[in-house]
């Protein structure tokens, strides 16, 4: 069910980090997905968060496999509030989503 990561999923740097006062949520999602998939509160504690010392990306490791991303993201929650919102948004009124520096800091650690 869990897949453990070597590297960052997004620049493969193996400069990971794990990050200090990791606070796991307790909201909507988290407990539909130990509810869901039968975890156990400890089982789904073994997730941590690591900060990737080259790219700044935030990743949890352990995370859920192939398998497992596909059956959370496509038949759990298939329908993320937010992303339909930011459609809904572009389409009726042609507002873009803010994201921020994002694109900006992205851009310039990627060129
Ligand atoms: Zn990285």
């Amino acid at each position: 069910m869990f897949k453990f990561y070597n590297s960052c999923i997004f620049c493969n740097s193996k400069k990971l980090k794990k990050e200090k006062n990791q606070h796991l949520p307790k909201n909507f999602y988290v407990k539909a997905i130990i509810s869901d998939l039968n975890l156990t509160r400890k089982k789904f504690n073994q997730i941590e968060v690591y900060r990737c010392s080259k790219c700044n990306n935030l990743q949890n490791n352990p995370w859920f496999d192939e398998n497992t991303s596909k059956k959370i993201y496509s038949n759990i929650y298939g329908q993320h509030n937010k992303s339909w919102t930011n459609l809904i948004n572009f389409s009726r009124n042609k507002k873009y989503s803010s994201h921020g520096q994002l694109y900006k800091f992205l851009k310039k650690i990627l060129i």
